[in-house]
């Protein structure tokens, strides 16, 4: 039987009549992710019935929230039609999170505001605060009565999920008191993004991949995320966090999931989760000597971005003068199955590099016997190139005839652009989750289990590396990253493609 995408559908309970609380409704992420994502589907006609009540601590009357609504939908996509009736669905209530006595008058409200816009008791809360708030938002929304609906109840929670596997597994039990696994969304921003919902599309709808995507034919994937930014204000938060935190435990992490994963049986929420587990379940644990051989660590440096001097890391703001936080990590990872044994997936994430750029490689293994020599080096392997971000789009990388001469071979690419075609209603990836948040798809947030294999993958690395102070920075602000992530690959006979050299050709 054909499965096809749409059948995915078929397993989410379609209801779009919902009251969202936003906790957390004056913060960043609420003004320049939240509030356009909503604008963008409420004006695409994908709500029902709908009501927001923005939650945080300072006090402030209805209009004004409305207005700073307007304002971060107005700044982020320039946009006002129907905007005053969009912001009439908007409702303002001041709660410290802290107070436990202030939770009834929060679910009084939330009540009113139901009743008043008929919304089925359905009920999404979204936790768009620091992560030591979770654990007791989600046991007071118990406690004092506001999962107490009629209609669904699900909660929405921001990255990072726990500090470590022990956090992780205190902060899930908290919430479970509240809210079943299937009514937890934890977000991972990368799974709204386009070209990573692609892969599997990539992967499981073209005849061509699948039966070369294995060991046999690959001989290594290449995940790169890098950045420009450094860490900015966040000082004090990537203190605790660093590179392997907040970034390779949850994303990288995933995409490689999405890479290594078997194709699922069903394109059902629980069928892809169940694969994607198995792939974490087949991670190669490395701990103590052997962090240093699969894994490397850097801090970056001052420097010079874009002709302006920028400071190192230990002197940005909040940051420990002798900081061993890391801002930069890659790493092997080894996928002990039948698929995949023997093929490295090399991962690296940094801040302050010199490109800012997430591209995904798979390095196809050299023919048997070259026949073709170009002038005057050896054949490229061929390439598949899955650019996430800025640019969206696939590139195949394919040897050919040179034209006019003999029987020399050069590298031709195949380019898709997202950008071209599709831009105009390329959805943003918080819009998207939050779509499928309503819908009932949890298909792309992350389930438990990945979240506590992921963990206690990343723990041992951690656990290693906080054992001993590192030689920091040991890269130059702008430049590529520390020498060590290049002969990490070279030890293997490989190297790292550099992303700039991999542009997609955007399509006119
Ligand atoms: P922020 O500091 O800008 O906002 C925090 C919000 O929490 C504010 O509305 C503040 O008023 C409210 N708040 C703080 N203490 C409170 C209390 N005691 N009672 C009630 N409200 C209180 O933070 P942010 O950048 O919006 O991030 C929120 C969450 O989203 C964090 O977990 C962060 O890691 C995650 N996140 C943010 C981004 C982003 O782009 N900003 C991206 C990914 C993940």
């Amino acid at each position: 039987m054909h499965q096809t995408l749409e059948m995915r559908a078929l397993n989410v309970e379609e209801n779009m009549t919902s009251l969202i609380m936003i906790f957390g409704a004056t913060g960043d992420l609420a003004k320049r992710k939240l509030f356009p994502s909503l604008y963008r589907l409420y004006n695409k006609g994908k709500f029902h019935k709908f009501a927001v009540i923005g939650v945080a601590r300072k006090s402030m009357p209805n209009d004004a929230f409305q207005a700073s609504v307007r304002d971060s939908v107005v700044s982020a996509l320039g946009n006002k039609e129907n905007i005053d009736e969009f912001i009439s669905h908007f409702y303002y209530q001041p709660h410290d999170v802290s107070d436990s006595s202030s939770y009834g008058s929060l679910k009084t409200f939330a009540d009113q505001i139901d009743e008043h816009h008929k919304l089925e008791g359905n009920r999404i809360f979204y936790l768009a605060m620091a992560p030591e708030f979770f654990g007791p938002i989600a046991l007071h929304l118990k406690s004092d009565g506001l999962t107490d609906v009629s209609g669904y109840k699900r909660l929405v929670i921001e990255k990072p999920f726990g500090h470590d596997l022990e956090s992780a597994k205190e902060l899930n039990k908290q919430i479970r008191t509240a809210f079943s696994e299937k009514e937890v969304y934890r977000i991972d921003h990368y799974l709204g993004k386009e070209m990573v919902r692609n892969i599997e599309v990539i992967r499981f709808a073209n005849a061509i991949f699948e039966p070369l995507w294995n060991n046999r034919y690959i001989s290594n994937i290449q995940i790169t995320s890098s950045e420009t930014l450094g860490v900015e204000e966040r000082g004090r938060y990537y203190e605790s966090s660093g590179a392997l935190r907040d970034m390779l435990q949850n994303h990288m992490m995933q995409m490689v999931a999405l890479l290594a994963m078997e194709p699922p049986i069903r394109l059902t929420t629980d069928e892809i989760r169940s694969e994607k587990v198995r792939v974490f379940r087949a991670l190669r644990s490395v701990e103590g000597d052997e962090v240093n051989e699969y894994f490397v660590r850097g801090q970056y440096g001052e420097g010079e971005m874009d002709e302006n001097s920028v400071p190192k890391y230990r002197d940005e703001p909040m940051v420990d003068k002798e900081s061993n936080t890391e801002t930069y990590v890659a790493g092997k990872v080894m996928i002990d199955n039948f698929r995949w044994a023997g093929v490295p997936f090399y991962i690296r994430t940094g801040k302050r590099l010199k490109v800012k750029s997430t591209k995904i490689v798979i390095q196809f293994k050299d023919i048997p016997m070259n026949l073709y020599y170009q002038t005057e080096k050896m054949l490229n392997p061929n390439l598949l190139v899955i650019h996430i971000q800025p640019e969206e789009g696939i590139t195949l990388h394919l040897n050919a005839k040179k034209a006019g001469g003999h029987l020399d071979a050069q590298e031709v690419r195949l380019s898709f652009a997202n950008t071209g075609i599709h831009a105009m209603n390329t959805p943003e990836g918080y819009e998207k989750l939050l779509y499928d948040c309503m819908r009932g798809d949890a298909t792309n947030f992350t389930h438990w289990d990945e979240v506590a294999y992921s963990w206690a993958f990343v723990d041992k690395i951690s656990a290693e590396w906080q054992k001993t102070k590192a030689d920091f920075p040991n890269y130059v602000s702008g430049s590529k990253g520390p020498d060590a992530a290049d002969k990490l690959l070279e030890k293997d006979g490989f190297f790292w493609w550099p992303v700039t050299d991999l542009e997609v050709d955007i399509c006119k």
